[in-house]
């Protein structure tokens, strides 16, 4: 079995603009404390998951294939830092799919596929629905106030992530206390 750290991607490891759907690789920036972040939790033995909704493919703005191309774009911004497997939901909300975050499905089929320990895993995101997920799943969630997260925790003040960080670098840091512990 292994420990996992399942990320989101926009406004988590990267950029996220308001209203802006993100589609081509040279629009994607990386956070400062992203590489140092991910860098922290490999050597502290996790391996790295992505989990992304990207309903901009469902609402006919990009493509998969678009999508593709920027994470492979990601990889490479990311390295010498490794992330195991990138899966994303390309649905709209309205298309009531089973695999949009909240819903559990694309980390259950990780967590098989995997051989993830849940009760030693973590999910790290900047929404609502990355924290359920999390919850969801059985992990330890982390909440960063990057991009949504301010707002997020001021509208829903019943979600109870384990920990709120400022950025990446933070909830790594967390994630490895925790695990020190
Ligand atoms: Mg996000
Ligand atoms: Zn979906």
């Amino acid at each position: 079995m292994i420990k996992a750290v399942f990320l989101d991607r926009d406004g988590t490891l990267i950029y996220e603009k308001p209203g802006v759907y993100l589609s081509r690789p040279e629009q994607v920036r990386l956070y400062k404390s992203t590489k140092p972040a991910l860098e922290l939790l490999s050597k502290c033995g996790f391996k790295l998951f992505i989990v992304s909704n990207q309903s901009g493919i469902g609402r006919g703005y990009f493509t998969a294939k678009e999508v593709n191309a920027v994470h492979e774009h990601l990889r490479r911004l990311l390295r010498p830092a490794r992330v195991e497997d990138i899966v994303f939901c390309p649905h709209a909300p309205d298309e009531h799919c089973t695999c949009r975050k909240p819903q559990p499905k694309l980390g259950l089929d990780l967590i098989k596929k995997y051989h993830i320990d849940v009760a030693q895993s973590y999910m790290i995101g900047d929404k609502k629905a990355d924290v359920e997920f999390g919850q969801a799943l059985g992990c330890k969630t982390v909440l960063v106030t990057t991009a949504n997260g301010k707002n997020h925790l001021k509208k829903y003040p019943h979600l109870r992530p384990n920990k709120v960080a400022t950025n990446l670098l933070n909830a790594a840091k967390f994630i490895v206390k925790s695990t020190e512990k």
